[in-house]
């Protein structure tokens, strides 16, 4: 029976402190967590190590199984999953559940990229004097990884560190969100009932500045990989001397809708609303600034308004629930103070604009001025804003004038328009036909800018969690 109440008494025996965990929706304390100390994070590190050591012996095959197995396990306790991750982020239960539903094929890609992790061959003897050697590439994993993971998908993002550190033969500890820790150790779980040796995966609570520089600190960490804000992502980085490191930060996605559109406008909207209002628009990749042909701007909003204030909110054990409570009220008086703003610097409230119970109600606002934050920062939040530009070159140059560059989506029928969006924009992932809240879990992943740095997607992620080494046999000595 996977749980996570015995693993967090273990910790809480070395450990007088505790902190509430608290179901951002109803307010109500979900238990205590323990507030690991420096000591437990250090033990864990050595442990850890120990973990590495063991996982040596392990073979792609084993690792393969494991994983394959975990996301048996996982598709077994699939309610148990989707339960955990809805009480401790307030997220709606149709939303956690597609979250397990991801999580279960991230593990799948992870199995598969376990037996693949295959190296090249390499002509030496294209080099003057190379000639009698015969060379090849092998990717060895790194040792230990420290994982440290934001609130909004306390179970796939975890998996998509934990996964790939697994397929490559490393060990881990996940320092997860302080407001989402039990989704983690749950997934830890299934991975010791699978067969991973205990001390490959291991999880340590509290806080993330304290126990984050005691993973940055030590020797034996040989990679950080965060997930999270890109003001947390800079400072690790700074500290980070020369561990690998993988940065996977924030956004304020784009979409711009061309006038070829004219026949899809509701197809569109509606894909337009889930993208910019999933989980209450707290999701990195949420269609945030929406740019659309001014000849198709009004029947554009009519469809937008008429979805979003359709948007059920209530609890988020509901299946019908679209929106719950926001994760924290800091969240909620941000977001009011930022719509303020735009609307003071002239932007026209469409729906919405209002506090509700612990979130707002969701919000479209239209012509906003680019340096207002609802525009050029991450809202994180259910905010939409919608600009009119004249043509595909406006619309490309507003959605390049931005610090990030994670995902943007181009809804166009023009060949020639969508190839010139493709490799004119400044961001790591390009959907074409689809809104920037796309993620298949096997795909490259990463931003450019202050969106972060590096790769995540099983295989990439792999990569970024081996150290690659050459062979040369020389084979004329
Ligand atoms: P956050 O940066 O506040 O916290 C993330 C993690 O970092 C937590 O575990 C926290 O404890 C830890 N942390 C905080 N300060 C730290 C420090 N000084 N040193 C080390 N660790 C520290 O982020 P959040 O509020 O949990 O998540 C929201 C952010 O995450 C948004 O910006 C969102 O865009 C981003 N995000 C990005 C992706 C992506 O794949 N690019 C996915 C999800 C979320």
């Amino acid at each position: 029976m996977l749980g996570y109440k015995d693993y967090l008494d273990e910790l809480n025996k070395k450990t007088e402190n505790t902190y509430p965990l608290v179901n951002p929706h109803s307010k109500s304390e979900i238990r205590q967590i323990p507030e690991c100390t420096n000591e437990q994070m250090e033990d864990a590190i050595l442990d850890a190590q120990e973990g590495f050591q063991k996982m040596k012996n392990l073979t792609s095959y084993k690792r393969s199984q494991i994983l394959e197995r975990v996301s048996e396990i996982v598709t077994d306790n699939k309610q148990l999953f989707a339960e955990t991750i809805s009480l401790e982020s307030g997220k709606p239960i149709k939303f956690a559940t597609g979250e397990v539903a991801r999580t279960i094929e991230t593990l799948k890609f992870s199995a598969i990229e376990a037996r693949k992790l295959e190296g090249e061959s390499i002509r030496l003897d294209a080099a003057p004097n190379g000639q009698g050697r015969d060379a090849y590439t092998i990717h060895q994993p790194i040792g230990v990884i420290g994982a440290i993971t934001p609130f909004n998908f306390p179970l796939n993002l975890v998996v998509h560190k934990v996964g790939p550190a697994v397929a490559a033969g490393n060990s881990i500890i996940v320092k997860p969100a302080e407001k989402t820790p039990l989704s983690a150790i749950l997934l830890m779980e299934a991975f010791i009932e699978a067969g991973l040796p205990k001390q490959a995966y291991i999880v340590i609570t509290g806080d993330g500045p304290r126990l984050g520089k005691v993973l940055l600190n030590s020797e034996l960490v040989k990679k950080i990989t965060f997930t999270g804000s890109p003001t947390v992502g800079k400072l690790i980085k700074s500290q980070a001397g020369l561990k690998k490191v993988t940065l996977e930060l924030g956004n304020n996605s784009a979409l711009y809708v061309d006038k070829s559109q004219k026949d899809k406008l509701e197809t569109i909207a509606n894909q337009a609303v889930i993208g910019g209002f999933s989980y209450n628009g707290q999701v990195c990749i949420s269609t945030q600034r929406i740019y659309l042909h001014e000849d198709i701007k009004e029947e554009f909003i009519q469809h937008f308004k008429d979805r979003v204030e359709k948007l059920v909110y209530g609890d988020p054990l509901d299946e019908n629930t679209d929106l719950s409570g926001l994760i924290d009220e800091k969240s909620q008086s941000r977001i009011l103070e930022w719509i303020n703003e735009a609307q003071q610097a002239g932007a026209e409230v469409i729906t919405g604009g209002s506090p509700k119970e612990n979130t707002i109600v969701p919000t479209v606002l239209l012509n906003v001025p680019q340096q207002a934050k609802v525009s050029c920062e991450e809202i994180f939040g259910p905010v939409v804003i919608i600009n009119t530009v004249k043509n595909g070159e406006e619309a490309l140059k507003e959605m390049n004038n931005s610090q990030y560059g994670l995902n943007a989506g181009v809804f166009t029928s023009d060949l020639s328009q969508a190839l010139t969006f493709g490799h004119e924009l400044d961001v790591g992932q390009v959907l074409i036909n689809d809104v920037p809240t796309l993620r298949f879990d096997h795909m490259p992943y990463g931003g450019r800018k202050n969106s972060g740095y590096g790769h995540e997607g099983v295989k990439y992620a792999i990569k970024e969690m081996t150290n690659l080494k050459m062979i040369s046999l020389n084979h004329k000595f």
